[in-house]
């Protein structure tokens, strides 16, 4: 007889991260169904037999999934996945967290709705809708402000502005984006909207966290040393554990505790980010998946310990490293065909380094934000404390220069 536990693992593509989990899960012994969106499947490029899901149309790929065999657990990496693994949970009876919740998640709207309802800080918010266009909301937007689509994720076309003339810029740039193949095969119906939100003045952390039975296990809380002042917001530097007083750190847990619960979320990983200023801890959002990428390297031992807790098992004991440790999100200085990194060799051999990983490939078109949705590569250090890490990412950095043509228009 197999008693394997056999899990369910969807992932947007069958990209680096999903392949980081499958890999675990094969270590831990697990059995594992891969799903994927049948977009990024190409020809099962590492043998895994993965389903290949229509995600524009998450009823019927839940349906699918429904049919397969027995699962004891499923393992989300990405908002989207997260919601087909609610519905697929679902129908078949696996403790996961609710559609509805996902869905507010995935809708910064709603998100802010419950938000505010639940009595956390908000900013001022309202949507716009594309049709409407932006000279009216221009009129009476509040300065400064930030422009954002409600569905996408890595600060992919969010922008500020702080008058009426860079308002209608920002809301055409985004309406563009929004015309993106991409975007539109999936048929969002909250990509008809921008969201206009008055900005938040303030330093910037995220937390990342596990949910049983709707209790939140902190496994780290970021700093983000880099001011994000706009007018995009390219992540950069996280750095664990944080620097913050106590007090502030308490007041961060109390605050992801309410949004969760505002949310609806119960069950699995959480990455939630948030700005602190003087009033307190104002969420920007929560999204029921683990931090995105490359980035989980930072906290060694993540991918066991979901993958592990999805199965039922008790990881309350597991403990994550306490060591300070980063990561750096290698920027795209300019738009450009890539096609080399010098210095990659000095930035390795910087004190605290433990990597240094370029995803960028030789001839790939590079998009800075806030068009694009991806970057350069990850820079990885671990240290004695958290200013040592920042330092090491920093002086690793400034050792690495990209050579990136100018990308020939399209005639
Ligand atoms: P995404 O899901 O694409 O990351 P967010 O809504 O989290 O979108 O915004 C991305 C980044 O933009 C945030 O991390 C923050 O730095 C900045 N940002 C978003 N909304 C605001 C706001 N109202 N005030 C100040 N900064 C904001």
């Amino acid at each position: 007889m197999n008693d394997r536990k056999k899990l369910l693992l969807i992932g947007a593509t069958t990209g680096y991260q999903t392949r980081v989990f499958a890999k675990a899960a094969e270590d831990l012994g697990f059995e594992l169904l891969l799903a994927t969106d049948r977009c990024h499947v190409l020809d099962d490029p590492w043998g895994d037999h993965a389903i290949a899901l229509r995600f524009e149309d998450p009823e019927a790929a839940a349906q699918v999934l429904a049919a397969e065999a027995r699962m004891d657990g499923i393992v989300a990496v990405g908002d989207r996945p997260a919601y087909l693994a609610a519905l697929a949970a679902e129908r078949l009876g696996i403790p996961y967290n609710s559609p509805d919740s996902v869905l507010a998640c995935r809708n910064k709207f709603i998100a802010r709705e419950q938000f505010r309802a639940a009595g956390l800080l908000v900013p001022h918010f309202h949507r716009v809708t594309l049709a409407d266009g932006p000279e009216l909301a221009a009129q009476t937007a509040p300065y400064p402000c930030v422009l954002k689509p409600l569905g996408l994720s890595a600060s992919r076309g969010v922008i500020r502005a702080n008058d009426p003339r860079e308002f209608v810029a920002a809301f055409r740039r985004i309406e563009s984006l929004l015309r993106d193949p991409d975007i539109l095969r999936l048929h969002d119906a909250q990509d008809r909207f921008i969201q206009v939100e008055s900005f938040i003045e303030g330093r910037e952390f995220a937390l990342e966290g596990i949910l049983t039975a709707g209790k939140l296990r902190v496994l780290a809380i970021f700093d983000k040393p880099d001011p994000l002042n706009g007018p995009y917001f390219e992540e950069t530097i996280y750095v664990t554990p944080s620097r913050e007083p106590a007090q502030t750190q308490r007041e961060i847990i109390r605050t992801t505790e309410s949004a969760v619960k505002a949310l609806g979320l119960t069950r699995g990983p959480v990455h939630a980010e948030m700005r602190v200023n003087r009033r307190g801890v104002w969420m920007l959002e929560v999204a029921a998946r683990p931090i995105g990428g490359l980035c989980a390297h930072v906290l060694p031992g993540l991918e066991e310990l979901i993958l592990r807790h999805a199965a039922g098992d008790d990881v309350s004991s597991v403990a994550m490293a306490e060591d300070a440790a980063g990561v750096m999100m290698i920027p795209i200085p300019r738009e450009g065909i890539y096609f080399a990194t010098e210095g990659l060799e000095q930035a390795r051999s910087q004190p605290g380094i433990e990597d240094v990983i370029i995803t960028a490939k030789e001839g790939q078109k590079l998009v800075p934000l806030p068009d694009g949705a991806s970057y350069l590569g990850f820079i990885f250090a671990r240290g004695e404390s958290p200013d040592r890490v920042e330092q090491a990412l920093r002086a690793s950095h400034a050792h690495l220069r990209f050579e990136i043509a100018a990308a020939l228009p399209v005639l």
